[in-house]
């Protein structure tokens, strides 16, 4: 019957691999792929699109452009009428629909003369970088990049990744992911996990991690590819300003940090700066003649922190690819704005560069933590032509007119070293940032590729990881010593399964599923490659180390000591033991008929994955390792119920899920019928006239005739435990016994 059941899973198993790959209609020509509603969503003031255009192809977007000036005087009104009528400020959405609906009337598109502007460009992940997901299959992600270089949004087309599913992680979790990159500048590095958010927006996706790590690259790396060949990549030095990354900061933070920098002059103060020999100046010499602070406000940690989100979207949105925005803040006596600006002048080595009007830009109210008693405020654009370079030190000189005093004062501004990014390799070597080392300080991570960084960035927990297998393997290479000692066997085990639980299951999050051996497997039969799996390191070592267990000693090395969902169990068993619950005994004839449970439970997944029926996310649910382990129990009530009624049962009869019906162990226990040892002695009299080993597996894996089914054997040695004890074993004490009368008689 077994044997029988066997030959059909093989069967199924080998045809759920070959025939599960979907025929993607992703090979459609790009355009049939791009419908309206994706273009609205990327770009909602295109107007039409051009044809697809080079190898692999994008698509131009034509429209209006996001950076047509608007006219403020406009905006404003706009808002003081949103206050009357509705007695509160507009939100951010309905500010930029009156921005964006304003930009259209200004940017005067006209299909009819055919005025066209292009806008950006759309194009997929597929034919751009041919990026695979966690399953080993390409994706469909169409992808709007403008004209500037910042990304405008990604739509998912077609995904097959295993873990996104509505019951696993939904999709919408992974497209808000991917929305935090929107915005992200495409010229430069962009961070992988921050997003432009600045969080972590990999949180929302616990549980799909190497997919939404695997398909953000694609998106990321398709437009860097397609910015290139559309010739609008920047060619800038290893350096530039960081412009993007946010850090909340007070206003005392950033006078600290330096990012704003600024003095207060008394009257006694200027005049001696300015005019010594005015002893008018005297007269109140400790009234204040100024207070003044000038930085870059065009990086978010500044900008940003300084006016409020909105309205520092709205500040930058005001300035062309290239401009760097200028702050300067006063209050005193002292007008710095007098005469249109022309009292300030930005040096630069020997370049002086003098403001006026028309780089003033609208200002509004700030808004920062702590916020400075500073009623002049100003907002100058330094125009890219300038060729003002933002890394190097400057000055901002400040002309003082005045009926008492004349001359110049001015402020020094050396931008501080974190607002600096660009190549991390540079960054370190320049001095700019510490040099980040890995694995015990062996390995540079910022000279690392992808997966390489995932290692790095886990060094810990591998290490850790290695140091568990290394002992695992010493425990059961040695496990005749351990077995000696029933107390050291039993502190042991419950040690290290307690390890597996709480360390490789809950926090380190490495529990391996049916899942991840379907992947595997497509991936080897259909010759997806493995680069993606090396994403999971964690994952990885442990199925290596489970496979090279399997070749040798079957399946009881994964199932007995390394599964975080089979530890739960087992603790939870020795709890009800401990605490005197009934254990329930189940027949060895029905035992043995329940086993066959498992190998049915894993060809009915396999034959939905066949079929291609959609049921197969359902099924995989028999497993409740994402409840219990992965999810924390935080899910929907009825997978609780269900993983809260297994849990239960394990209280009362051990590892009742992993016996009868685990697909995973089905996996295991039918690969491992062809492992090469055998570890676990036995003696002539074991099954006949001796049940002793037979009572104590706790598993019901040694029949009564004595023989171990190694295909149900869990390795937890507890009959090997019983067979080296002396005052147990009826052969052993039969041989003590025949020993010391021997020596008796001798
Ligand atoms: S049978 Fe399943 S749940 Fe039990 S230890 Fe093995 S893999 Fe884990
Ligand atoms: S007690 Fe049972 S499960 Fe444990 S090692 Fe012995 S035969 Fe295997």
């Amino acid at each position: 019957m077994s044997n029988f059941i066997i030959k059909i899973l093989l069967l199924f198993i080998l045809g759920a691999i070959n025939i599960s790959s979907v025929k993607a209609d992703m090979n459609d020509p790009l355009q049939s792929r791009i419908n309206p509603g994706i273009v609205a969503k990327l770009f909602p003031l295109a107007e039409s699109l051009g044809a697809p255009t080079g190898t692999p192809p994008y698509i131009p977007v034509y429209g209006t452009d996001d950076n047509v000036t608007i006219d403020e005087t406009v905006l404003a009104k706009w808002r003081i009428e949103f206050l009357q009528v509705e007695a509160r400020e507009p939100t951010d959405e309905e500010t930029k629909a009156k921005i964006d609906s304003l930009k259209k009337s200004q940017f005067g598109f006209n299909t009819e003369t055919g005025l066209k502007k292009e806008i950006g460009f759309l194009f997929s992940t597929y034919e751009t970088t041919k990026a695979k997901g966690y399953s080993g299959d390409h994706f469909d992600i169409i992808v709007g990049l403008k004209a500037d270089g910042r990304l405008a949004g990604s739509v998912i087309v077609e995904l097959h990744e295993p873990m996104i599913c509505p019951t696993c992680v939904p999709q919408t979790k992974l497209t808000a992911l991917h929305e935090t990159f929107i915005g992200a500048n495409i010229n430069r590095r962009v961070n992988l996990n921050s997003g432009t958010g600045g969080g972590r927006g990999y949180d929302g996706v616990t549980g799909a991690t190497i997919s939404a790590t695997l398909t953000t690259n694609g998106i990321i790396t398709a437009a860097k590819k397609i910015l290139r060949q559309t010739g609008l990549g920047a060619n800038e030095g290893p350096f530039y300003l960081d412009v993007d990354s946010f850090e909340e900061h007070s206003w005392p933070d950033l006078v600290n940090w330096k990012a704003v920098v600024g003095k207060t002059f008394t009257r006694e103060e200027i005049r001696k700066e300015l005019d010594p020999q005015n002893e008018d100046y005297l007269k109140n010499p400790e009234k204040k003649f100024t207070s003044i602070y000038t930085g870059l406000a065009n990086p978010a940690s500044v900008g940003k922190n300084i006016f409020g989100g909105k309205w520092y979207s709205y500040h930058v949105s005001q300035l062309a690819t290239g401009d760097n925005l200028l702050v300067v803040l006063g209050s005193g006596l002292y007008s710095w704005k007098k005469n249109q600006y022309n009292r300030v002048t930005l040096v630069q080595k020997d370049k002086k560069w003098k403001f006026t009007q028309d780089e003033a830009l609208k200002t509004t109210a700030l808004r920062i933590k702590e916020k400075p008693n500073l009623s002049q405020i100003g907002l100058l654009r330094i125009p890219k032509e300038w060729g003002f370079n933002p890394l190097e030190k400057w000055e901002l000189e400040f002309t003082v007119d005045e009926k008492l005093t004349k001359g110049i004062f001015s402020l020094s501004y050396d931008l501080p070293k974190q607002l600096i990014t660009g190549d991390p390799v540079a960054l370190e070597d320049a001095g700019l940032r510490p040099i980040k080392t890995a694995f015990l300080g062996l390995v540079r991570e910022s000279k690392l590729n992808g997966w390489q960084s995932e290692w790095a960035q886990q060094d810990y927990s591998i290490i850790f990881l290695l140091f568990l297998l290394i002992i695992l393997t010493l425990l059961l290479i040695f496990q005749k010593k351990l077995s000696a000692n029933k107390k050291i066997h039993s502190y042991v085990r419950l040690g290290f399964l307690t390890i597996i639980l709480t360390w490789m299951g809950w926090i380190a999050q490495a529990q391996l599923s049916i899942v991840n051996i379907i992947s595997y497997a497509q991936a080897l039969i259909q010759g997806k490659g493995f680069i993606q799996f090396l994403f999971e390191p964690l994952m990885c070592i442990i199925f290596v180390y489970t496979i090279v267990s399997l070749i040798l000693l079957g399946r009881g090395v994964f199932c007995g000591w390394l599964c975080p969902f089979g530890a739960l169990q087992e603790i939870l068993f020795k709890f009800g033991r401990f605490v005197k619950l009934p254990q329930i005994n189940i027949p060895y004839w029905l035992n043995e008929r329940l086993w066959v449970l498992k190998y049915l439970i894993l060809m009915l997944i396999a034959s939905t994955i066949i079929i291609g029926h959609d049921s197969s996310y359902a099924l995989i649910e028999i497993e409740p390792f994402k409840t219990a382990i992965t999810s924390y129990f935080d899910r929907s009530l009825p997978y609780i119920i269900y993983a809260g009624i297994l849990l239960i049962i394990a209280l009362f009869t051990e590892r009742f899920f992993c016996r009868f019906m685990c697909p995973l162990g089905a996996v295991l226990s039918f690969l491992g019928r062809f492992h090469i040892f055998d570890m676990i002695p036995r003696r002539p009299e074991c099954g006949s006239p001796c049940h002793l080993c037979e009572s104590s597996c706790p598993v019901q894996a040694i029949a009564p005739s004595g023989k171990i089914n190694m295909n149900e054997c869990f390795q937890c040695l507890d009959c090997e435990v019983e067979y080296y004890n002396d005052s147990r074993c009826p052969p052993l004490i039969f041989e003590k016994k025949s020993t010391l009368q021997a020596l008796k008689n001798n």
